[in-house]
């Protein structure tokens, strides 16, 4: 008797502790540090607009973080090991002249200086900004604001800062003040062995020859005299990357603040102009039997070019919502069809890659390995080519001691080691690994396309 009622006893306390275990939950640990000290632990938040719902939160335990039982699953990239979760007010910006935006950096107050990008003039409520933190001049800031999400990016001397928005996009809708992560390149994971990007130049469909049009030249880039050519782009997407993102607007401008960054340099001097965001074929894409063999192909069927000149576009580029079979995540058919219409389409997969074969999927949709992906396509488009190329138009690979790959670079580690920029002598690369030159040579020809 004696025994059963300790064993009654042991088991009474037992479930008295196991009722008690919900309520230190992590939103009860954040009220026992004051602000301050939460603020120094998180690597970014706008000052007076920013909450903080967990911090330090470790991504393989993310399921058990009592203050998120009541969100959905979130979309956090896998390779982030550790992260906070932020909500924003409406912060709001104005697209004529400088914002000056006060911010923490680990608890250190800043100023956030940015003005607006020139790559679309959509009246979407949804706008992207570039600058820099007041007094380092060598950081670089690209922010998107707009369609109930931040999407930010800061890049500081020995490592950068990602904010993204993580519910879906119902999900987002429903939300008075949806859910962002706030996470550091140090708390994200690299891999030792690359994940291919693409199979090169994806060659044309059997029965496609090309035109035998000569190629003009511009004189202009032959005079090596430098100006701007406007390309016009078309982003698409299917049902799966609009569902998915929080708002895919907001995460494609937030890809194409790199990309405009990035041809907007002195060496390359590409202005991109966005005609739309279109969504509109996102079903008939999504139900092409293609869709996640040869999504490239189901780009072409769906987007023609007849469609493609009816919007004023020269190029294309599909932001795609599934995991295609054989371990790639992009293909351009690329400037050697040029000047056919199969040079004017890219695809770049915006999810995990998971048939990879490595024991963390490297290529994982986070911010970076999209624009990764991207800047790599749309390069291929405009002559960039791989490490491997016959010509001059190759990608670079230089050591800090750890190993730096350009953007061309046909296979992806992660964001430590695989950078946004184009080979060229005045950045990193030589006469003969000159990607940016490449671009600057047929860019009038990618420009006059419509
Ligand atoms: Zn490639």
């Amino acid at each position: 008797m004696n025994i059963h009622k300790t064993v009654v006893v042991l088991l009474a306390l037992l479930l008295a502790g196991m009722a008690m275990v919900p309520m230190v939950n992590a939103a009860e640990d954040l009220k026992m540090i004051s602000a301050d000290e939460q603020h120094q632990n998180i690597p970014l938040t706008i000052e007076g607009e920013t909450t903080i719902v967990a911090s330090g939160i470790d991504a393989s335990n993310i399921s058990s973080t009592k203050s998120l039982e009541q969100y959905a699953e979130l979309n956090i990239p896998k390779t982030i090991k550790n992260l906070d979760i932020i909500q924003f007010e409406n912060v709001q910006l104005k697209s004529n002249g400088t914002n000056r935006i006060p911010i923490t950096i680990y608890g250190k107050p800043n100023l956030l200086i940015l003005e607006r990008m020139n790559f679309e003039n959509i009246d979407d409520g949804i706008d992207s900004y570039s600058g820099k933190i007041e007094g380092m001049d060598k950081s670089l800031a690209l922010f998107t604001f707009g369609g109930k999400v931040v999407q930010g990016y800061l890049e500081l001397d020995n490592e950068t800062i990602t904010i993204v928005p993580v519910e879906n996009r119902i999900n987002t809708e429903k939300a008075s003040h949806p859910l962002h992560i706030v996470y550091s390149s140090k708390n994200v994971i690299n891999s030792d062995k690359a994940n291919p990007v693409d199979h090169g130049l994806t060659p044309l469909p059997l029965g496609v020859t090309l035109s035998t049009q000569p190629i003009a030249r511009n004189p202009a880039t032959m005079n090596s005299v430098l100006s701007y050519a406007t390309v016009s782009i078309l982003i698409a997407t299917d049902n799966a990357f609009y569902t998915q993102e929080a708002n895919w607007v907001s995460s494609a401008n937030q890809i194409m603040s790199m990309v405009s960054y990035q041809y907007d340099r002195a060496d390359i001097q590409v202005m991109f102009n966005v005609v739309s965001y279109d969504a509109s074929k996102r079903t008939q894409l999504s139900n092409d039997p293609l869709i996640t063999t040869e999504p490239w192909n189901a780009f072409h069927n769906q987007f023609s070019l007849g469609y493609l000149q009816s919007n004023g576009a020269d190029i294309a580029v599909y932001l795609g919502g599934y995991d295609i079979e054989d371990g790639t995540q992009g293909a351009a058919w690329g400037y050697g069809s040029y000047p056919g219409e199969y040079c004017r389409y890219a695809w770049s997969q915006m999810v995990t890659d998971t048939d990879d074969g490595l024991p963390v999927h490297i290529y994982d949709g986070s911010l970076h390995a999209r624009r990764y992906c991207v800047i790599h396509e749309l390069g291929h488009i405009f002559n960039a080519n791989h490490e491997d190329s016959s010509g001059t138009n190759r990608a670079y690979a230089w050591y800090t001691p750890s190993p730096k790959y350009t953007a061309m670079w046909s296979g992806y580690y992660g964001s430590s080691i695989n950078t946004h920029e184009y080979s060229s002598p005045s950045y990193h690369g030589d006469s003969t690994h000159n990607n940016a030159g490449a671009i600057n040579a047929v860019k009038y020809n990618i420009a006059s396309l419509t």
